[in-house]
């Protein structure tokens, strides 16, 4: 029996923001030829490494502030940055988020330990796989089950986001797969600000989280890319592919139109 295809928290969001956007992602091969690479991946990428080192109870190199900073320094991705300069200004802030990590990690102390860092997992979901890697599942003392999420770019977090967060959604779907009888709690860390916050998902709202991924994972496997035409809107300024999109004549005179009214200043 042939593989039933696999869809990750990526590939749906990126789908929800624009189906178009996901056909040259994940579809059309002409697309790879428009994607950039961004400074924020980078710098994403690089804190999480030292951060799974971190938590990493097999890992003993990573377990001071000054071993976190030489980590980042080793393991730094500097593809997307504009210039030498832009990356040494960010890795500088990087030193300083990764430092400020393990410090107020200590201050905090333990409520549990941790089971994986860098989780991959799977649940089969009708005609699809779903499968998400999760930055780390902890255990508390009383058996809670928390996922544990970074943000390397955002500076706050709140709860009414973090329950509709379709990527912390689809842990919590592949979580309470591996450990049915536990509670399950989600938690975003802002690694700008340290600021964190924990939510108890309703079982009730994950259920119906899990027919709507059912039927957009259904939506992304069936549909017919080949007659599907790109629409204009905001975030079409700052997409990879819009050079691509605006082949097509009617959406470059109204994704135009919308760089028009952009507020003096604003990229186009
Ligand atoms: S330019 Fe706009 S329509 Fe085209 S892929 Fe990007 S977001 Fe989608």
């Amino acid at each position: 029996m042939p593989r039933k295809p696999s869809l990750s928290p990526s590939k749906i969001t990126t789908y929800l923001a624009c189906p178009v956007k996901y056909k040259w992602t994940y579809v059309d091969p002409r697309g790879k030829w428009f994607l950039r690479s961004k400074s924020y991946y980078s710098f994403g990428a690089s804190l999480h490494s030292v951060l799974q080192r971190f938590h990493d109870e097999g890992d003993r190199g990573v377990q001071t502030a000054e071993q976190a900073v030489a980590a980042l320094e080793e393991n730094w991705i500097t593809a997307g940055f504009a210039s030498p300069e832009e990356a040494e200004v960010a890795l500088a802030e990087g030193r300083d988020l990764v430092a400020t990590y393990v410090e107020e990690h200590y201050r905090r102390g333990p409520i549990g330990r941790t089971l994986y860092v860098e989780k991959q997992l799977r649940k089969e979901l009708g005609q699809f796989v779903l499968i998400g890697r999760i930055d780390r599942i902890d255990e508390r003392d009383d058996g809670t089950i928390e996922i544990i999420d970074y943000k390397s770019g955002r500076s706050e977090t709140d709860s009414e986001d973090l329950l509709n967060d379709v990527a912390m959604n689809c842990y919590q779907l592949l979580v309470r797969s591996m450990l049915p009888d536990r509670k399950v709690l989600s938690t975003i860390v802002a690694l700008r600000t340290q600021s964190r916050t924990t939510v108890e998902p309703d079982p009730a709202a994950l259920e119906q989280f899990e027919r709507d991924i059912v039927a957009v994972g259904t939506e992304i496997l069936n549909r017919d890319y080949e007659s599907l035409l790109p629409t204009a809107k905001d975030i079409c300024l700052e997409c990879d592919f819009l050079q691509l999109c605006k082949r097509h004549e009617d959406f470059a005179e109204e994704v135009e139109a919308i760089a028009r009214r952009e507020p003096e200043g604003a990229d186009a």
